[in-house]
């Protein structure tokens, strides 16, 4: 077999022409990270572009979630979803605080508010969900059960960069909202991420605790770390921002024709757009249900894997199933009917900017039998 393999993702990347001015005049200015002149430019540029007021950059996804929950000062425990990456749980443990896992909603896969209510204790003080392959959150009914039990709402929008609701931005909701700009995401830095908040009294928190807590040469005013962006990935960051629009059509374009080919295949469910949603085609996940498409799920994963085209069972496991987890009462496969399920028969395929009418076809002929 000499056939070229079809992976899941496929980074975008700036053209080298354009990126090797930039480091000339990284090299030129010397400044390589510490809020130089690209950080400060991407920061402006994605407040643009996601349409937020304040914007912090990191180094990566996962400590802005971190950050997040040290600057709203979360204890204790924190409603979240078993149906995410890790990471996402992953924040609440190294910052002291439970998981509790409450089910998901079989449409949308993400947390579903009417489990909310039912899973908060006294000792409660955030709920952290998850726009799950970027499809928006409820998050008007949300945050209607975090104003009734005052409690703070920090969105992991790893997956919804540029989603907008109505016009607006998906980022509006909750406290806060954290992006992931790894290179699998629709939008990269290499590794990147950031913290996006509705108040620049937060904002300047939040770039003391990525940075050590230091809010002045001698003061620390908080035990930070280190999550600061550098140079060279904000310049890379810059030009990748003016091929994002891009992506996102080509991603669409690949959306369409799954969705066409796939749509009428009995046994296979899609996911369609929601109205009013500008989507971002992160992901194509596709739900096998075994009995009626005569294939488990992870016999189409292995058939596809058989014929060079890579597939991805994301999420699976849930995060409540891993050994660190896995002891929790809320972890309990009773407690997550419903995330257990979708788990066991979700496959995302193959998508990205780049992927060829070929390629499109050969992951399609293999599926729809
Ligand atoms: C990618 C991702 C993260 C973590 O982002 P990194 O940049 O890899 O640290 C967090 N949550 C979700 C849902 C993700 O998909």
């Amino acid at each position: 077999m000499d056939e070229k393999l079809i992976t899941v993702t496929s980074p975008l990347l700036p053209s080298l022409d354009d990126f090797l001015p930039y480091l000339q005049d990284i090299w030129d200015r010397k400044w390589l990270t510490n809020n130089g002149h690209y950080h400060q430019e991407l920061e402006k540029a994605l407040c643009e572009y996601l349409k937020v007021p304040y914007i912090s950059l990191f180094t990566n996804g996962t400590l802005p979630l971190m950050c997040a929950l040290q600057a709203l000062r979360i204890t204790g425990e924190v409603i979240t979803t078993p149906f995410s990456f890790v990471a996402t749980t992953h924040s609440l443990w190294w910052n002291g605080i439970k998981p509790v896992f409450v089910d998901i909603d079989p449409d949308t896969c993400n947390i579903d508010p009417a489990k909310v209510e039912a899973a908060i204790t006294p000792r409660t003080t955030a709920i952290m969900p998850v726009h799950v392959y970027g499809k928006p959150c409820d998050t008007e009914r949300i945050q209607e059960i975090a104003d009734k039990y005052g409690l703070k709402v920090i969105y992991d929008a790893a997956h919804a960069f540029g989603v907008e609701v109505d016009g607006r931005s998906i980022l509006e909701a909750g406290d806060m909202s954290t992006l992931s700009f790894h290179a699998t995401k629709v939008y990269n830095t290499i590794e990147g991420g950031a913290l996006v908040c509705h108040d620049e009294k937060v904002k300047r928190r939040i770039d003391y605790l990525k940075n050590f807590g230091f809010a002045g040469e001698t003061t620390i005013v908080a035990p930070g770390i280190n999550g600061k962006m550098d140079e060279i990935r904000s310049a890379y960051g810059l030009l990748n921002l003016k091929r994002v629009d891009g992506a996102i059509a080509a991603r669409r374009r690949v959306a369409m024709r799954y969705r066409e080919a796939l749509r009428n295949v009995p046994g296979i469910r899609v996911m369609e757009d929601m109205p009013g949603v500008r989507h971002n085609y992160s992901y194509f996940p596709v739900f096998v249900d075994a009995e009626k498409y005569g294939m488990t799920r992870d016999e189409l994963y292995f058939k596809l894997k058989g014929e060079n085209v890579l597939g991805r069972r994301y999420f699976y496991p849930l995060i409540s199933e891993f050994s660190t987890y896995r002891g929790l009462d809320s972890a309990r496969m009773e407690n997550l009917p419903v995330a257990t399920r979708v788990a066991d028969s979700v496959v995302c395929l193959p998508m990205y900017h780049s992927l060829t009418e070929g390629e499109i076809e050969k992951v399609l002929i293999n599926i729809a039998l």
